[in-house]
C-alpha cells in the first residue's frame, strides 16, 4: 500500500478548512494532516492540532502563534508552531498536497508558493486567481503543479469537461454555463437593498459559508469572482461563459457541447464533495454527503441574472474583459467594502457603489509581476477606505 499523502490546509479552522478536515477523517489511510495553517484563531487551531497531531501549525499572527505555542507545550503535543506570513509560503511549499481555503488576497502568496513547489494544489482561493490569473496560471504550467478546482461550480465545470482538454473549442464546448443561487436577495424590493442587516447578507439560503463569501453570494461579486476564474481555470473567452441563475443550487455548474449536449453536475449544496472530487481525482471516496434523492427534489427552475438588482456581478464581468490589473484592483475595493459592512460602517448597497467607483478611479496597467499586483492591491484598497470615510462621517 502506498503511503499517505502529505495534507497542508491554509485556513483550515474556515469553512472550507473544516470541511476537508472532516473528509480527511474519513480515510487516514490516504491522507496524512502535515499542516494546519490560520490567521489568528489559536484555539480552534489547538483542538485540529490536539485530534490530527499534525508536523506543523501556522498563525499568520504573531501573538497568537505565542499562545497556541503554549497550549500545544502544556499539552505535550509533538507539533512546532510557526508564525507569520514567510512561514505560511514555506510550509506551503513542503506538503504533497495543498489545499488553499485562505479568505481574501492574502491567500494569494502561500497558494503561488504551493504552485512554484510543483505540488498538487485544491484551489478554493479563488481571489488569487482574480488577482492575478495570468501569472498564477504561467506558474501552474512552468512548475507542473496539478490545479484542482475546489469552488463547487468549476469543480463541476471541470467534472463536464474532458480529461486532458487542449482546449474549449477542441473538445467540442459551445459554453460553459456558470450557475448561481442568486443568494438572499433574489426577489427581496430592490428599494429595500439599501438597510438588510450583515445578519440577513450572510444567511444563504443552501449554502453554510464564511462571512465574506456569504456577504459576496448576497451582491452576487461571489459569481462575478468566478466568472473571472472560470476564466483563467478553462482558459475561456468571455463569450463563452453564461451566468445562470439557480435558485435551488442543486445544479452546480453545466457544459454545453456543439452537438447541442449539455452535461450537468449534481449534488447536496455540500462542499464536501468537490473536496473529496479534488483531493481523490481521479478517484472517488466517500464524503460523508447524502445522495440526491430525486423523488423530492421538487422543481428546478434556470433564469437570467438582473444586473440591476446584482451590479457587483456587471462589475465582475466588465474587469475580466478589460483585463489587465482592473480585475485585482476590483478584488481589494471589495474586500475592503465587504469589511465595512460586516463592521456595520455601511450600507449593503454601498458596497457595489464603492467597488464601482474605485474601479472607476484606477488606471488599468498590464500585470508583469506579482509585486504589479500587490501595489495595484493597496492603492485600491486606500481608495476603497477613503470612500468608505466619506459615507460613514
Ligand atoms: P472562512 O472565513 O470560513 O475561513 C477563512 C480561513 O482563512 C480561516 O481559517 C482563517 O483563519 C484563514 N485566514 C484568513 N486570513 C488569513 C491570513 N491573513 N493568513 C492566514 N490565514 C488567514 O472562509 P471560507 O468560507 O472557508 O472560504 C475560504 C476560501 O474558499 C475563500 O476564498 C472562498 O471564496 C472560497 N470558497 C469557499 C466556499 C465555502 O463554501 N465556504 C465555497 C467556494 C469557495
Ligand atoms: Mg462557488
Amino acid at each position: 500500500m502506498s503511503k499517505p499523502e502529505r495534507l497542508t490546509i491554509l485556513g483550515s479552522t474556515g469553512s472550507i478548512g473544516k470541511s476537508t478536515l472532516d473528509v480527511a477523517a474519513r480515510h487516514p489511510e490516504k491522507f496524512h494532516i502535515y499542516a494546519l495553517c490560520a490567521n489568528r484563531n489559536w484555539q480552534t487551531l489547538l483542538e485540529q492540532v490536539t485530534k490530527f497531531q499534525p508536523e506543523l501549525a501556522v498563525l499568520a499572527d504573531e501573538s497568537a502563534a505565542g499562545q497556541l505555542r503554549d497550549a500545544v507545550k502544556e499539552r505535550k503535543l509533538n507539533t512546532k508552531v510557526l508564525a507569520g506570513k514567510t512561514a505560511l509560503a514555506e510550509v506551503s511549499a513542503e506538503a504533497d498536497t495543498v489545499m488553499a481555503a485562505i479568505v481574501g488576497a492574502a491567500g494569494l502568496l502561500p497558494t503561488l508558493a504551493a504552485v512554484k513547489a510543483g505540488n498538487k494544489v485544491l484551489l478554493a482561493n479563488k481571489e488569487s486567481l482574480v488577482m492575478a490569473g495570468s501569472l498564477f496560471m504561467d506558474a501552474v504550467r512552468q512548475h507542473e503543479s496539478l490545479l484542482l478546482p475546489i469552488d463547487s461550480e468549476h469543480n463541476a465545470i471541470f467534472q463536464c469537461l474532458p480529461e486532458n482538454m487542449s482546449s474549449l473549442a477542441e473538445a467540442g464546448v459551445r459554453k460553459i454555463l456558470l450557475t448561481g443561487s442568486g443568494g438572499p436577495f433574489r426577489e427581496t424590493p430592490i428599494q429595500d437593498l439599501s438597510s438588510v442587516t450583515v445578519a440577513q447578507a450572510c444567511a444563504h439560503p443552501n449554502w453554510s459559508m464564511g462571512q465574506k463569501i456569504s456577504v459576496d453570494s448576497a451582491t452576487m461579486m461571489n459569481k462575478g469572482l468566478e466568472y473571472i476564474e472560470a476564466r483563467w481555470l478553462f482558459a475561456a473567452a468571455p463569450e463563452q461563459i453564461d451566468v445562470i441563475l439557480h435558485p435551488q443550487s442543486v445544479v452546480h455548474s453545466m457544459v454545453q457541447y456543439n452537438d447541442g449536449s449539455v452535461l450537468a453536475q449534481l449534488g447536496q449544496p455540500d462542499m464536501r464533495t468537490p473536496i473529496a472530487h479534488a483531493m481523490a481525482w481521479p478517484e472517488r471516496i466517500e464524503s460523508g454527503v447524502e445522495s440526491l434523492d430525486f423523488t423530492r427534489l421538487g422543481e428546478l427552475s434556470f433564469s437570467a441574472p438582473d444586473l440591476q438588482r446584482f451590479p457587483c456581478l456587471g462589475l465582475a464581468i466588465e474587469a475580466s474583459k478589460v483585463g489587465g490589473s482592473a480585475a485585482a484592483c476590483l478584488n481589494a475595493a471589495n474586500e475592503e467594502a465587504v469589511e465595512a459592512f460586516l463592521s456595520e460602517r455601511i450600507g449593503f448597497t454601498d458596497i457595489a457603489r464603492i467597488n464601482s467607483e474605485v474601479l472607476e478611479q484606477h488606471s488599468v496597467i498590464d500585470v508583469q509581476n506579482i509585486d504589479t499586483v500587490l501595489a495595484v492591491d493597496a492603492q485600491a484598497r486606500q481608495s476603497a477606505q477613503q470612500l468608505i470615510r466619506t459615507l460613514t462621517c
